[in-house]
């Protein structure tokens, strides 16, 4: 009975190449009606939780942020059983208290991305989710938890702000992000947390600020090329300090239920007249919200 709960995680870049170090398993190919996930899914045991990573980016980096296949990556780790996801991804950062290399377990996220489609729902059948907590709750909560006492710096809270890219921001949209609120600048949280709200799936994102937006002035002393080399350091510190948090996160999740609302988000969701909806868009939807159709089917 005591079932574990099978836990997706999300590698931004250097996340994957480093999981993989620690860990081996099988590769699982799954179909998805909105094609191949960015990378195929591998299915491992660490921590003694089953684990399926997926590579956002797909092999070798190709992917950019606004063509990632968003939704076959959500739909994918629905299909294989996935219940919670730890997501990471490298950011910049809007604050000076938030030093590269630092960790952050965002709370909140204003969307900016506009070239990306952000729902499962676009056809036939119409939902609207809550999303005012964009991340578990229970799940940001544990990865507060573990992080306490450890020898990284980790914020328990912080605003992304997801921006499409692929360029970076200009100065001033650097300064109106901060005086929106905004802690982290990055360009893949979204849609990625609000698919997986839809597909009913826990979501919490570890950010890893590599430098600081460029609100900031450089220290004139250092030139253009001493960047990317220190951008690089503090991912690869940022990444090694968010394994070791997800690994601690993992040791606590041995047969863990699930105690918050993103296991029946849909429940209330759907506006659309269940009988008015078409059998071939319910079908195509099936995965993720037959059980609220078992009623008049
Ligand atoms: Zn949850």
């Amino acid at each position: 009975m005591a079932k574990n709960i099978r836990v997706g995680i999300i590698g931004g870049t250097g996340l994957g190449e480093a999981i993989l170090s620690h860990t081996e398993g099988d590769r699982v190919h799954v179909e998805t009606p909105f094609g191949p996930p960015s990378d195929t899914p591998l299915v491992a045991q660490w921590e003694g939780v089953e684990i399926v990573f997926l590579s956002r980016h797909g092999p070798g980096h190709l992917l950019n942020p606004s063509v990632v296949p968003y939704r076959a990556n959500i739909w994918a780790l629905k299909q294989l059983g996935v219940e919670a996801i730890i997501a990471s991804g490298a950011t910049g950062s809007l604050r000076e208290d938030i030093e590269p290399g630092h960790l952050v377990i965002c709370d909140q996220v204003i969307d900016r991305t506009f070239r990306r489609v952000s729902t499962f729902f676009d056809e036939g059948l119409v939902t609207h989710i809550e999303f005012a907590d964009p991340f578990c709750p229970s799940l940001r909560a544990l990865l507060s938890e573990v992080s306490k006492g450890g020898a990284n710096t980790v914020h328990h809270a912080g605003t992304y702000v997801c921006m499409e890219g692929p360029q970076f921001s200009t100065r001033a949209e650097s300064a109106m992000h901060r005086t929106w609120g905004g802690d982290l600048i990055g360009m893949t949280c979204m849609p990625e947390a609000k698919l997986a709200r839809e597909a009913e799936i826990c979501y919490a994102l570890i950010a890893l600020p590599t430098d600081y937006d460029c609100w900031r002035p450089l220290d004139p002393s250092r030139g253009p090329e001493d960047l990317l080399p220190e951008i690089m350091a503090n991912l690869h510190k940022a990444t090694e300090n968010a394994i070791t948090l997800i690994r601690q996160a993992l040791g606590r999740m041995q047969g863990l239920r699930r105690s918050c609302k993103c296991g029946h988000a849909l429940k209330l969701a759907i506006w659309s007249d269940k009988k008015r909806i078409d059998p071939a868009v319910r079908k195509r939807l099936e995965p993720l919200i037959a059980r609220y159709f078992a009623d008049n089917s």
